[in-house]
């Protein structure tokens, strides 16, 4: 897509014009943490300089602007998941947090020894251990829906796995380890058919995609900030009012609470019921920030040049001999994760690093991803808007250079 404004975005982030180890910095390692551009450092700055102070509290004009800052992000983000209500959208420290909320307080209230909670095999380790400990709570049993060599669900499979004791699924939108995107329509639509609810850990997908929760019929979403061009500490949990209204509250303490005795609480209106004590203000107003940011791109547009890129990159790495691809499949965002013949992942990340490439080496928090493509560890190039095919080239010119010397 020649006419996607590429120049003008990486304009925008500061951080893209450092040298590192003496070349220009090649990011590639978005799916971990994507960077952030001005406009959203500035709101921050903005924020601390002249509009912060405590949110909900205080009559003084400060912390009623502060107040309108933070609520009009909810909005925002509101708006940009397509939530029926704001009601709906709950901040939190990031997507892991989001999914422990959700299994400690709909979990709690809802599932019971016996019970099962249907995962995939592809889950980030934030999918996996918060099912884990509830199971062990509460001796209810998790189900893992098996993937194919090609990184994909097999959904037949996952179908089998659905039963009258199924009371959860929960499912990655789009994996961090192979950028396979799952079929989610899909699996809404059998969950559906047996009433049973649906969390779809969105973090990968929100910065790649334009998301509609009401379109999906979700009926939990999270995702971080920091991986959609916002500040790291804050993230969304989406629910739909009915699940959340039903559901206990999280922590207790200030903010979730409308009345308090030592004999009893009356717990606050959605959606200040989930977020006790202050909250993270300025890191709320940026990601408001970055959504205006990402609106007046158009998350279409961010879509179908990414796709360019990955195609551009996967068909780049199918020619370099000794270079498998790990999750070679046609339903991806922009991710390529891959090991080379006789490399470890480590070298290569060690190595690329000394040309200035950032990618990440590793098991991607998803170690369970690993073991079934009997791999210790991938290499993962993650791309986001800003870059460049330019780039993708240093980083295949980088890995063939590799090759030759260690290979
Ligand atoms: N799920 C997926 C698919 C992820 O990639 C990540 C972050 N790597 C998480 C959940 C957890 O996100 P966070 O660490 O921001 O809470």
């Amino acid at each position: 897509m020649t006419d996607f404004p590429v120049e003008k975005i990486r304009a925008d982030f500061p951080i893209l014009k450092e040298k590192i180890r003496n070349k220009p910095l090649v990011y590639l390692d978005n799916a971990a943490s994507c960077q952030k551009p001005q406009q959203v450092i500035d709101s921050i700055v903005y924020c601390y300089s002249h509009e912060y102070a405590n949110v909900h509290r205080g009559v003084h004009t400060l912390s009623v602007k502060a107040t309108d800052r933070y609520e009009s992000a909810r909005e925002k983000v509101k708006d940009f998941i397509n939530a029926q209500s704001t009601k709906e959208i709950i901040f939190v420290r990031g997507a892991t947090e989001a999914i422990n909320l959700v299994a400690q307080t709909f979990g709690k209230a809802n599932i019971k020894a016996g019970d099962e909670i249907l995962i995939t095999a592809m889950e980030h380790h934030s999918n996996i251990v918060p099912w884990q400990m509830l199971c062990q709570e509460t001796g209810a049993v998790l189900k893992v829906a098996p993937i194919d060599l090609q990184g994909e669900l097999i959904f037949a499979e996952f179908e089998k796995l659905i039963s009258d004791k199924t009371k959860l699924i929960s499912v990655v939108h789009m994996s961090n380890a192979l950028g396979t995107i799952n079929p989610v329509k899909k699996i809404i639509a059998a969950a559906k058919a047996k009433n049973i609810p649906v969390l779809l850990d969105g973090a990968q997908a929100i910065p790649h995609m334009s998301v509609d929760v009401q379109a999906l019929d979700c009926d939990f979403y999270v995702f971080s900030g920091h991986k959609l061009y916002a500040p790291s500490g804050i993230g969304v949990l989406y629910g739909k009012q009915a699940l959340l209204e039903a559901m206990p509250p999280y922590q207790g303490g200030g903010d979730m609470i409308r009345k308090v005795t030592f004999t009893e609480t009356e717990y606050n209106v959605l959606p200040y019921k989930f977020e006790a004590g202050t909250p993270n203000i300025a890191d709320v107003v940026g990601l408001g920030a970055a959504i205006d940011y990402l609106n007046e791109i158009g998350m279409d547009n961010i879509a179908a040049y990414e796709a360019e890129l990955l195609a551009y990159a996967t068909e780049k790495a199918r020619q370099i001999k000794g270079l498998r691809i790990i999750g070679d499949n046609n339903n991806k965002g922009a991710i390529l994760s891959f090991v080379l013949d006789k490399i470890h992942p480590h070298d290569i990340g060690t190595m690329l690093d000394s040309l200035g490439i950032a990618i990440r080496a590793g098991h991607h928090c998803a170690m369970p991803v690993m073991d079934f493509f009997e791999v210790p560890a991938t290499a993962r190039a993650s791309f986001a808007m800003y870059n460049t095919k330019e780039e993708i080239d240093v980083l295949m010119a980088g890995i063939e250079d590799l090759i030759k010397i260690f290979g």
